[in-house]
């Protein structure tokens, strides 16, 4: 038996970016460890996403006033909300309560909670992936914000403060200065928020973490395709994890299957209010133009990418459950959009997606040991689970090795919810 069959075994279930993080920091620190997904790494909702590194997205989707605001929001059919009415009494319930946070304090609580977790992305990424074959897919790079014009960014002002607040400072260009920076862009924009450190955007997003697997696989970790049905608790603690090929015996586990991780809490007596916000994206092949840096596209709320396939716009929120399949209206109104933004776009065909962001009512991820059971969380990520993911990874190897400080994660904890 070598020291390495001695050393703790933790299984991993779910191979998205914020499981295979977790694999790798395990992995470094000498752990053994197995990581489980029912498809190959990098399918998931990590597969699909803009790609951005968005260090400064601390500033949750409830913000004061979105409660009046919503209902105009869902009835003009040029804004990036989208609801299937079916849907809506399931997710009352996970709408009330996400909506009371719309308020300033809980909105302040939540961008510096966030900040924790995605002040430093890009040096995450870079611990994470750095003099790997991952690395090829990291671009350290400007993020900014495409307006109309000043009045369209002034609209914007109560977000930007809190930005501010928490350290991201943009650098404002407008006019002659819009088209130098970023020549694609089509005469209607005429304001740009530039983001210039500590942002980046991947690439690749899926294909990043698949060489993210090989790197863990690189260091004698385990991958393993199967589906897991639930966990083997003797004594209020970890056993082993079942999955539809038989169980896997463990000291540890973790819980990164996205969306999808609801019921595999509950099984453990957890309840984790998340819903999907369901996104889209749009890959133009072969664009004739194409945007150098992440742009987000205030007025459409989507980010256009420089991918290593061609130009991804990537956005939309549309409620409407796991089950059903994509609609058509959220990619019309992308086409739309992008059309109006480069009036001159050609390109030899496009890919769409619809993913699932993992959206708990409070905006905050997951991050933490259930009980004293040995099964830890980390999802529920919603817009910033790329972002967020090489942390998260890192933060809960350290509480499995013993090096984190679970309290300093206490805002993450996953029984957060339980009365
Ligand atoms: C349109 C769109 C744009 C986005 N843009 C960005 C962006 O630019 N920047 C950013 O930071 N974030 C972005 N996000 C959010 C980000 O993509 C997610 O937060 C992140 O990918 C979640 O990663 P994850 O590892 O938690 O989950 P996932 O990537 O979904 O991985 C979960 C894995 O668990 C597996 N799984 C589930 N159940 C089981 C089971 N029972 N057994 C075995 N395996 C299972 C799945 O197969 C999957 O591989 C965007 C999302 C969308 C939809």
């Amino acid at each position: 038996m070598t020291s390495q069959d001695r050393s703790p075994h933790t299984v991993v279930i779910g191979a998205g970016i914020n499981g295979v993080a977790a694999g790798i920091w395990l992995a470094r620190a000498g752990h053994r460890v197995t990581l489980v997904d029912r498809q190959a790494p990098g399918e998931g909702t990590s597969h699909g996403n803009a790609g951005v590194l968005a260090s400064c997205s601390v500033v949750p989707v409830t913000t004061p006033g979105l409660l009046r605001k919503a209902p105009g929001m869902l009835m003009n059919p040029d804004f990036p909300l989208f609801m299937r009415w079916s849907h809506l009494p399931r997710m009352l319930p996970w709408l009330t309560q996400y909506l009371a946070n719309a308020n300033d304090a809980d909105t302040r609580r939540i961008a510096s909670h966030l900040r924790f977790v995605i002040g430093d992305s890009l040096e995450q990424h870079q611990d994470l992936a750095g003099n790997t074959v991952a690395d090829q897919w990291l671009v350290p790079s400007d993020y900014q914000f495409a307006y109309r014009n000043r009045e369209e960014f002034e609209a914007e002002s109560y977000v930007w403060k809190l930005r501010r607040e928490n350290g991201f400072e943009p650098e404002l260009l407008e006019g002659a200065a819009v088209r130098e920076k970023e020549p694609a862009l089509g005469p209607g924009i005429g304001m740009l928020a530039v983001m210039r450190q500590h942002h980046g955007h991947i690439r690749s997003p899926g294909l990043y973490v698949k060489s993210l697997a090989e790197v863990f696989a690189g260091l004698g970790g385990t991958l393993v395709q199967a589906t897991v049905q639930g966990m083997e608790l003797v004594d209020d603690r970890i056993r082993s994890v079942q999955t539809d090929q038989g169980p896997i015996a463990c000291d540890s586990a973790v819980l990164a299957t996205g969306i999808w991780s609801t019921p595999l809490a509950r099984q453990l007596g957890i309840r984790v209010p998340m819903e999907s916000e369901r996104g889209y994206h749009v890959i133009f092949r072969e664009p004739s133009q194409c945007v150098s840096v992440p742009t987000m596209i205030a007025s459409g709320k989507f980010v256009a990418t420089p991918m290593h396939d061609g130009m991804r716009c990537a956005g939309i929120v549309e409620f409407g459950g796991l089950q059903k399949g994509p609609s058509r209206k959220p990619i019309e109104l992308l086409m739309r959009k992008v059309k109006e933004l480069m009036p001159d776009l050609e390109y030899r065909d496009t890919v769409e997606w619809m993913g699932h962001r993992p959206a708990p009512t409070d905006s905050l991820p997951f991050i933490g040991q259930i009980r004293s059971t040995g099964v830890y969380t980390a999802f529920g990520h919603q817009h910033i689970g790329l972002t967020g993911g090489a942390k998260t990874g890192r933060l809960v190897a350290g509480l499995i090795t013993g090096e984190q400080d679970a309290q300093a994660l206490a805002a993450f904890r996953p029984d957060r919810f339980q009365r």
